[in-house]
């Protein structure tokens, strides 16, 4: 994590340090900006990520005219100390034209889909649309819930069991999907999960 700013070398960018932002939830790499002291100084104090716009050659928070801001979570430092790596949470899309990541995915790629629909679960379940079946899922209560992992369990097992690759993947899906809402609606997180098989690793 970041530490002390005044340890950052500036030189080599002369007065710009590179700063790649990426999505604490979803891994996303979303952008790339360029900080100055005042404007790495900005983020910290806002919680908001702020870049030294080379085009507009000054200040600029992101998403300060299309309120799609990048609420800050944490940075970490390069080895030499002349690139941050920005943690944030985005409000909206991060690209000007619309898109999730200035990098073309339109959601997270690979496995950290997973945290996407972490979030979307969570969405469904504070606003409610008429239409939502995990909200509807969410009302009938956590004993529901939890059957219907079991059951989507079971019928992922049984699916690996008969070898039917597509009905494997879908069934493994459902599970992931009730997984998350499980996980939810205990007010916990796969991350939490993820720290235990972590921790297992590590003491190996
Ligand atoms: P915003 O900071 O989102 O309010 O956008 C203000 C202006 O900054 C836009 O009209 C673009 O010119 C520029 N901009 C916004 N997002 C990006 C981005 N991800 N990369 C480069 N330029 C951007
Ligand atoms: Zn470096
Ligand atoms: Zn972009
Ligand atoms: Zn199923």
């Amino acid at each position: 994590t970041l530490a002390d700013i005044d340890a950052l070398d500036f030189t080599k960018g002369d007065g710009l340090i590179p700063a790649i932002v990426q999505d604490a939830d979803t891994l996303q790499v979303l952008m790339l900006g360029y900080m100055d002291k005042a404007a790495l100084t900005e983020t910290l104090t806002a919680r908001q990520v702020t870049f030294f716009s080379r085009s507009k050659g000054g200040r600029w928070r992101k998403g300060e005219t299309s309120g799609d801001f990048l609420n800050l979570d944490h940075i970490l430092t390069d080895c030499d100390e002349d690139a941050l790596l920005v943690m944030a949470r985005p409000v909206g899309p991060t690209c000007h034209t619309k898109t999730t990541s200035c990098f073309g995915h339109e959601t997270a790629p690979g496995i950290g889909f997973m945290g996407h629909l972490a979030q979307v679960v969570r969405e469904r379940a504070k606003a409610p649309p008429a239409d939502s079946y995990t909200a509807r899922l969410m009302q009938k209560g956590v004993a529901k819930i939890a059957q219907k992992v079991g059951e989507e369990g079971l019928e992922t097992a049984l699916a690996g069991r008969a070898g039917d690759l597509d009905e494997l993947h879908a069934e493994a899906g459902d599970l992931l999907y009730h997984l998350s809402v499980l996980l939810m609606a205990r007010e916990t997180t796969l991350e939490a999960v993820l720290e235990v098989l972590r921790a297992r690793h590590a003491g190996r």
